[in-house]
């Protein structure tokens, strides 16, 4: 049997499957894969596409992510850090845009101890209770995941990155560890977040093998959440001279990805709109099913560059709802005011 049929049958595959299937599809393998991911999306989702209200709002951190624009040894990096009131001020602007998540990401900044966190997770829970609160604030305790998810943290974003440990070490300081990194995202599962875990797509160093590992691991944690978008290089970076992730690889991971975990949500990333001008249309028609539109305040935007060239950095968040409304319309799906939750299957 084709490997293509296989993995449609039987929705996973050996890791030497998935490297020879990621060696040798052809255009017609990466529609059929297209179309099957497709399928499953509306089966469970319909036509419907959940925008999550992103607010960047710490570039402050404390890791030094060999890729990342805003990694601690970047100097020039302009810091900033929004205060509460502005964080709901952003909260309240998007509500009335028909936004029922908002997504709190930021670097791993130390003034936002556990306690600050919990305050503004419960100041946004209470003035918003049918709002949906995402956490993507990076590596934790268990004690302080536990702290947030009491709070009323209802999801948590940490993508694995990459799930081969030699590949991690590449990326990485050798004080960021692979399995730190596993180890909390058990601990956000077994504290009951939804959580998304993803990988970056075309990373200095990915090989094949990698990008099998990655599938294996998403299909072994099986999160609610994978965000999956191409590697692009900040020019402050070590990594600034490496290429880019490409969009047809990219597509075809988010596929792969539908396929394995069928009713997951799965993001078209701003960084999948940033390398094609259609990459957010495009990542939907490969299985995804979310989209993230910043509410950041216009203000700060450029600050929060974890790669060149970031789309939407000048628009008010009540145009890039607009713009991405009619993007979806354009291909037949509908922004949804929804909280936008997890489909068990
Ligand atoms: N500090 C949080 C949020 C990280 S930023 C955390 O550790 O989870 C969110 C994601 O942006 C990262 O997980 C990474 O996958 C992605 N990212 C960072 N630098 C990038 C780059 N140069 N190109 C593409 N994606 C990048």
């Amino acid at each position: 049997m084709k490997l293509v049929e296989k993995l449609i049958q039987n929705r996973i595959l050996s890791k030497e499957e998935f490297v020879e299937l990621l060696a040798n599809t052809d255009a017609e393998d990466r529609e059929i894969l297209r179309k099957e991911a497709v399928r499953l999306r509306e089966k469970y989702y319909g036509h419907d596409v959940y925008i999550r209200g992103l607010i960047e709002f710490t570039n402050y951190c404390r890791c030094d992510c060999y890729y990342c624009g805003i990694r601690r040894s970047n100097r020039q990096a302009e810091r900033y850090r929004l205060t509460q009131e502005e964080i709901l001020a952003c909260c309240r602007a998007g509500y009335a845009l028909g936004f029922r998540t908002f997504v709190l990401q930021g670097g791993e900044d130390p003034y936002f101890t556990d306690e600050r966190i919990c305050e503004l997770v419960r100041a946004i829970k209470s003035s918003w209770p049918d709002c949906a609160v995402t956490l993507s604030i990076g590596e934790k305790e268990h004690s302080s995941y536990r702290l947030y998810r009491k709070a009323g943290a209802d999801r948590y974003l940490l993508r694995h990155e990459t799930a081969s440990p030699a590949h991690y070490r590449r990326l990485h300081p050798p004080e960021q560890t692979p399995q730190r990194r596993r180890q909390c995202l058990w601990s956000l599962k077994e504290l009951g977040y939804q959580v998304g875990a993803g990988f970056m797509v075309g990373s200095p160093y990915q090989t094949p093998e990698n990008l099998a590992d990655d599938l294996l691991f998403l299909h072994e944690l099986s999160p609610q959440m994978a965000g999956i978008g191409p590697f692009i290089p900040h020019h402050q970076t070590p990594f600034s001279a490496f290429p880019a992730g490409t969009l047809r690889q990219t597509l075809l991971m988010v596929a792969l990805t539908r396929l394995i975990l069928p009713n997951a949500l799965l993001p078209a990333t701003t960084a999948l709109g940033t390398i094609a001008p259609d990459g957010r249309e495009r990542g939907v028609l490969a299985g995804a099913n979310v989209v993230m539109p910043n509410l950041s305040p216009v203000g700060v935007r450029k600050q929060y560059a974890l790669y060149d060239n970031k789309i939407c950095t000048g628009d008010e968040a009540a145009e890039c709802r607009a713009c991405l409304q009619n993007r979806m319309r354009s291909i037949g799906y509908e922004l949804a005011v929804d909280r936008g939750d997890f489909v068990p299957e």
